[in-house]
């Protein structure tokens, strides 16, 4: 199947444009973004590069170098690894030779197969989360994903005809989605589905994956940078241009207000956003998103915007996918027990809530100075 760009991505794009012109103000994009100021710097220049290749979504790199060629050496070997991440998480097609998500999802139930240490990698960091009880998220309900992203994808085609899944398909599916039967073995780099049934759907958690791997890489090559794929944003070093941090925004989940709910002030830090307003259809007037809860196999309605802040990018991901699912209650139980994680949810009603750390970094809730 051919992937197609997401009303995410188009809006992505605007973004992007909007942050290659020096000055200009947030408004409305991607979930989470750059805040862009004109900048200037001693010694060392601000570049941008954007690509619209990978993992179906807008991606934009701002980094601070000396001069265009250092900025494009590191830019290079950033985005050869969200290219290789590409491929190698990819579970639409097939790359000659490679043993991606894609032939894992039709072969790994015949036999073991051996993939890629990234992969390998991101399936058992995930195993470790389902076996310490999170399971909100779980990359091995592909079976139930794959019947709403089909009948998602059919009724934006043809709004007219918007169907629902048939409840009893969705619970068939559910019969297969225990990561438990996903069997990793380390020592071989295999990935063996003890269930025929079984698939994976790693699109809650590969985007912070690759931020992260992409943000070691840059560690290493730029002195500051701000990496942007899609609504994971990956914040570096603070920028070289006299300021302390980067203004990432927040979207705001009612677009018929301001584009911007929040501006968070960051550096090394990632910022990940799960909303409910950019992948969804629309059935009998009701709209269907995209982030499915385990337990009632639907959409879950309890949250439009779940942020987090915090040092891992793939924990970011994972936790912006589950605390969408869990209830506000659960959620901050979850997030207060976590150290070094900072959660802003914005309910159905409008309202915020805000673990007491998110006030060092959220304009709007820091203390007057
Ligand atoms: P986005 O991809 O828009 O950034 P998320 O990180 O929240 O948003 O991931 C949503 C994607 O994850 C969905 O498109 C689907 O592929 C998958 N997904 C949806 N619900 C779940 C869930 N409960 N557990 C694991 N994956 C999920
Ligand atoms: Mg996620």
């Amino acid at each position: 199947m051919q992937r197609t760009f997401t009303h995410k991505a188009v809006f992505s794009l605007l973004l992007t444009l909007m942050l290659v012109c020096s000055g200009c103000s947030a408004s409305a994009q991607s979930p989470v973004y750059a805040v862009s100021t004109v900048s200037s710097s001693i010694g060392f220049q601000r570049f941008s590069r954007t690509d619209l290749n990978a993992f179906d979504t807008v991606i934009t790199l701002i980094g601070f170098a000396q001069d265009q060629a250092a900025f494009d050496r590191a830019a290079d070997r950033a985005f050869e690894k969200i290219q290789s991440l590409d491929h190698i998480f990819d579970g639409y097609n097939a790359y000659d030779g490679l043993h991606n998500l894609y032939y894992v999802n039709h072969h790994a139930a015949q036999e073991p197969v051996e993939i890629p240490e990234d992969l390998f990698s991101l399936l058992s960091w995930c195993k470790e989360q389902w076996a310490a009880g999170r399971r909100e998220t779980n990359i091995g309900m592909g079976a139930v994903l794959s019947i709403w992203h089909e009948y998602r994808t059919a009724g934006m085609q043809h709004p007219e005809e918007a169907k629902l899944p048939p409840m009893d398909e969705l619970i068939a599916a559910s019969e297969h989605i225990s990561f438990d039967d996903v069997v990793l073995d380390r020592s071989k780099q295999t990935v063996f589905f003890s269930d025929p049934d079984l698939k994976l759907d790693i699109g809650a958690v590969a985007k912070g994956y690759a931020a992260d791997a992409v943000a070691s890489v840059l560690y290493e090559e730029m002195p500051s940078f701000l990496l942007s794929l899609g609504g994971n944003v990956y914040a570096g070093n603070a920028p070289l241009d006299g300021r302390t941090n980067w203004a990432v925004g927040v979207q705001n989940p009612d677009i018929t207000e301001n584009g911007t709910k929040e501006i968070l002030d960051v550096h090394d830090k990632t910022v990940v956003t799960s909303g409910d307003y950019w992948r969804y259809y629309t059935v009998d007037g009701q709209r269907y998103h995209h982030i499915i809860d385990p337990e009632t196999l639907m959409p879950s309605r309890k949250m439009v915007s779940v942020t987090i802040l915090c040092e891992s990018s793939i924990l970011a991901d994972f936790l912006s996918t589950a605390l969408f699912v869990l209830p506000y209650e659960e959620g901050r139980q979850v997030a207060d027990s976590l150290e070094g994680v900072e959660v802003m949810w914005i309910l159905p009603d409008g309202s915020v809530q805000a673990t007491d750390g998110m006030k060092d970094y959220a304009r709007s809730m820091k203390a007057p100075s």
